[in-house]
């Protein structure tokens, strides 16, 4: 990997080329034909099309297994720019970005051979599933099980909730109860990787049980699609324990939680491409629209609004590219994950309300591409643990780096 040209520009030869390129797929791509997708709540098959042939559901899986090999930075550097193009776009790779992670930090050879390679084309997608209709941010309230039922296989039943990609992936990391007398709680979950058919609601054959009822209709974050799953009597083979039976069984809850390090700063990225497209929409609109003889740019109070998007979007990528650097150099970064996550997905609704502003009652209105991201933006103040959640995280990690 080259080194940094510059270092105020902090990427790398490799970065930069890669990052422009998917800049441009965005400005060309997706930008144009966000607002058909999201109006019509229509899945982006265009564009998931174009995202599999530039390679960009391999971005972090090991040239050996047919992905480009690059790190979390690299990663959260196009997720940024996939992200300012639309949320959603990044919605169809990040929960098969974890799932991928998963598989590369404790899958079994056997694991990443059957599934990586054709993760890394695109062919089959991944789905990353812990809620429940009853629980989200108290992932140890987990109610669906998983039973042995015979040599082979164990049987899993229970619902699953807000599942994105539930209905197009072909399979499922997910979380569930295998011992329900473990002390403590997190010791009894397994993470199974459940298989099915893709875009199918009642699955039949090997795998029969597991069934997509329609799709949640949403405020925003249309075109990827968000569902239950319902699991009855469905039969996961022993093997498709992440990291197999001997080593995986009630070892789930620990990988999920490593997995959702990451995909906080996969979320964090998506809050800083959303920052970064609000900013640029009021920076445009502010030069062009005109109120008692100028244009509103240079009025101070809209110039302190930018002033003050511009600061968090700066402070929310900064924060984001920490987390990764820190994590692609193997240190522990939950607590900079869990801040970069609050601050880049608090930083994207608050550039996203002041563009808003910016744009007065034309930001209210389906012409203006700042409905769509105002719709966006909250989504990004839930999924992967909510604001609150990541306080809770960052307060307890500080304690115990700081402990007298
Ligand atoms: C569009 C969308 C896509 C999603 N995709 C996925 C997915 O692919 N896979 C998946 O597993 N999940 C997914 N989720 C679920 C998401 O992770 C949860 O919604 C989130 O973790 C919050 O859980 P909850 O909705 O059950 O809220 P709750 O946990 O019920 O929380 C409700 C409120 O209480 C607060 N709260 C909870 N506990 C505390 C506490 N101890 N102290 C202070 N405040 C607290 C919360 O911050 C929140 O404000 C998705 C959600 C959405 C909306």
């Amino acid at each position: 990997m080259a080194a940094a040209a510059s270092p105020y520009i902090e990427k790398t030869d490799e970065q930069r080329a890669i990052t422009e390129m998917v800049r441009q797929f965005a400005d060309e791509q997706i930008l144009p034909n966000a607002e058909h997708f999201d109006h019509e709540d229509l899945f982006p098959e265009p564009i998931v099309e174009q995202m599999k042939e530039l390679g960009l559901f391999g971005v972090t899986i090991p040239e050996e297994y047919g992905g480009m090999g690059l790190d979390l930075t690299t990663y959260a550097m196009i997720v940024e720019e996939l992200s300012r193009g639309w949320i959603s776009i990044s919605g169809v790779i990040n929960t098969h970005f974890i799932g991928s992670y998963l598989l590369m930090k404790f899958g079994t050879e056997e694991q990443k051979q059957r599934y990586l390679p054709r993760m890394a084309t695109g062919e089959i997608r991944a789905a990353f599933s812990l809620s429940e209709p009853e629980l989200g941010s108290d992932v140890q309230a987990i109610k669906t099980s998983a039973k042995k039922v015979d040599g082979e296989a164990y049987e899993i039943n229970g619902q699953k909730m807000w599942v994105t990609n539930g209905l197009r992936s072909s399979l499922v990391f997910v979380l569930v109860k295998t011992d329900p007398d473990a002390q403590p709680r997190h010791r009894g979950f397994t993470c199974f990787i459940a298989e099915k058919e893709a875009g199918v609601s009642e699955n039949t054959g090997p795998y029969a049980g597991l069934n997509v009822p329609e799709k949640i209709k949403k405020l925003g974050y249309k075109g990827v699609e968000s569902t239950e799953l319902v699991f009855d009597g469905y039969r996961c083979p022993a093997q498709n324990i992440l990291g197999g039976e001997q080593a995986g069984l009630n070892k789930g809850f620990s990988q999920m939680m490593d997995a959702l390090e990451v995909g906080r700063v996969n979320v964090a990225a998506r809050g800083v491409g959303i920052a970064q497209r609000a900013l640029e929409l009021a920076l445009r609109y502010s030069q062009e629209r005109k109120t008692f003889g100028k244009p509103i740019a240079e009025h101070q109070a809209i110039q302190f609004k930018l002033a003050d998007m511009a600061t968090q979007v700066d402070a929310a990528r900064l924060l984001t590219l920490r987390a990764a650097r820190m994590k692609d150099a193997g240190e522990r970064s939950d607590l900079e994950a869990g801040m970069a996550k609050l601050f880049a997905s608090e930083a994207g609704r608050f550039c996203v309300e002041e563009s808003l502003r910016i744009h007065g009652g034309y930001g209210y209105s389906k012409e203006y591409e700042i409905e769509r991201l105002y719709r966006d933006a909250p989504l990004l103040l839930i999924g992967e643990g909510t604001s609150e959640i990541q306080r809770m995280v960052v307060g307890r990690k500080l304690l115990q780096r700081h402990k007298i």
